[in-house]
């Protein structure tokens, strides 16, 4: 059981790249601020035209991008590029890497950008799918536990 865990292929997790919510570098920050919102994610990827991700974004880079002295200059946001805001520090996982690579690498990250052999991006693996599988092999093996204390005594 332990070892089907670890065993999981990365693409087994990955949620994917059609169903991932993302902006292109030239969008305008307004753009990027509505996808976010209307969304519901605090962060998305950010994919150029070849489909390589190129950063992230959040609503926290994008109000700290229109932040000025006094006040958060709104009237910024359709004149600023999602590029002008991202995040270029990505945190990448292949398609062919392990379980216990994308375990350590989501503790640091809410999300991983998974990329085939050509660097393009395929979707996302996020810390919940990875915890949801760590949770259905905890309590398989707690009850299996259970059961044979139970059996023994
Ligand atoms: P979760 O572990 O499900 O809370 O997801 C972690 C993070 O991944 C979210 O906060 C979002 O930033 C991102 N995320 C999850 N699902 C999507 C999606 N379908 N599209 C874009 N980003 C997502």
């Amino acid at each position: 059981m332990f070892q089907e865990l670890l065993e999981l292929s990365v693409l087994d997790l990955t949620t994917d790249v059609n169903k991932v919510a993302c902006v292109t570098p030239e969008n305008s920050l307004e753009h990027a601020l509505l996808v976010l919102v209307k969304s519901g994610y605090s962060a998305i990827p950010v994919l150029d035209r070849s489909g390589v991700v190129q950063g992230t974004i959040s609503k926290t880079l994008i109000l700290d991008s229109i932040l000025g002295l006094e006040r958060i200059e709104f009237e910024q946001l359709g004149a600023g590029k999602v590029e002008d805001a991202m995040n270029r520090d990505v945190t990448r996982i292949r398609v062919g890497d392990g379980f216990m690579r994308a375990l350590e690498l989501a503790i640091n990250t809410p999300f991983l950008c998974v990329e085939d052999d050509d660097g393009r991006f395929v979707g996302i693996l996020t810390r919940s799918s990875i915890l949801t599988r760590v949770h259905r092999f905890m309590r398989a093996e707690t009850r299996g536990a259970n059961r044979s204390s139970s059996s023994s005594s």
